[in-house]
């Protein structure tokens, strides 16, 4: 499939965090610029129907945070006009908003609970974050570069959902004093799951991750009693994971 920019991704790989790839399903319909002079609402609900449902997330709980959550107050004021379109967008710092089917069904995939504790790492804009503080009691948020921690915390703030704690940090070695949590999402790429990350997971829990290089997989951990079982969701295309996971996995 080849987009505007001339970009081919292969089939059925889904573009969570790249800026290249508009929309990986060619029968779902994509809103256009005419959402631009739309009330956000509208576009929102344009978002969730055409995108998420159609495309198969189906549990009301998080179709029901994609509608509350105001996406365009999470990406640069230059791009607010294209926050409900089908594809991630630049935040500044080479860094990306993941579109928002991916957001939905990682977080239908990670199965969360009310009472959940959930820790996300890859902050970014904060909007992921936002989404999951819909649908679990805790979150706890990790973001590598400064700014954009900084930045994600105030909106977050702003908008009233100032009980994601957010950390400015490397991720790999994930938020131990906070830990054991019932579900962990990163949403950057690496070639294997940092196992600090693996370590904090709550037995029974589930850890989502895109795994690869050339070519990545969205991997569900699940711990069990006495183990873990992996499982490939999958194929997408995520930003690198930058920090201590790169001198690790150098040969
Ligand atoms: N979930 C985000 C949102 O809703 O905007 C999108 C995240 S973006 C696809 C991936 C993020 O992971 C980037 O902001 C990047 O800086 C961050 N990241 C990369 N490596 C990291 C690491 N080792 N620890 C923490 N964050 C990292």
């Amino acid at each position: 499939m080849r987009n505007r920019t001339g970009f081919t991704l292969p089939r059925g790989v889904r573009a969570a965090s790249v800026l290249l790839m508009a929309c990986t399903d060619p029968t779902v319909p994509t809103p256009s610029s005419a959402d631009s002079g739309d009330a956000p609402g509208a576009a929102r609900e344009r978002m969730v129907v055409q995108q998420i449902e159609a495309r198969g997330v189906a549990d009301p709980r998080v179709l029901a945070a994609m509608r509350k959550v105001p996406r365009h107050e999470f990406v640069p004021p230059a791009r607010r006009d294209s926050a409900y379109e089908d594809r991630p967008l630049s935040i500044g710092h080479d860094q990306t908003i993941s579109q928002p089917y991916m957001v939905a069904v990682m977080a239908e995939l990670a199965r969360l609970e009310d009472d959940a504790r959930v820790l996300e790492v890859g902050t970014g804009s904060g909007y992921q974050a936002a989404v999951l503080a819909e649908l679990a009691s805790e979150v706890y948020t990790i973001e590598i570069i400064q700014a954009l921690a900084q930045s994600a915390a105030d909106t977050l703030e702003r908008l009233g959902y100032g009980s994601v704690r957010v950390r400015h940090g490397d991720g790999y070695l994930g938020w131990p004093e906070a830990s054991p949590f019932d579900a962990i999402l990163v949403t950057a790429a690496a070639p294997v799951v940092p196992p600090a990350l693996l370590g904090q997971l709550a037995v029974g829990g589930r850890l989502l991750m895109p795994v690869g290089q050339t070519s990545q997989q969205l991997q569900i951990h699940t711990r069990t009693p006495t183990g873990f079982t992996v499982e490939n969701a999958f194929p997408v295309l995520f930003v690198p994971m930058t920090g201590e996971v790169r001198a690790r996995s150098s040969p």
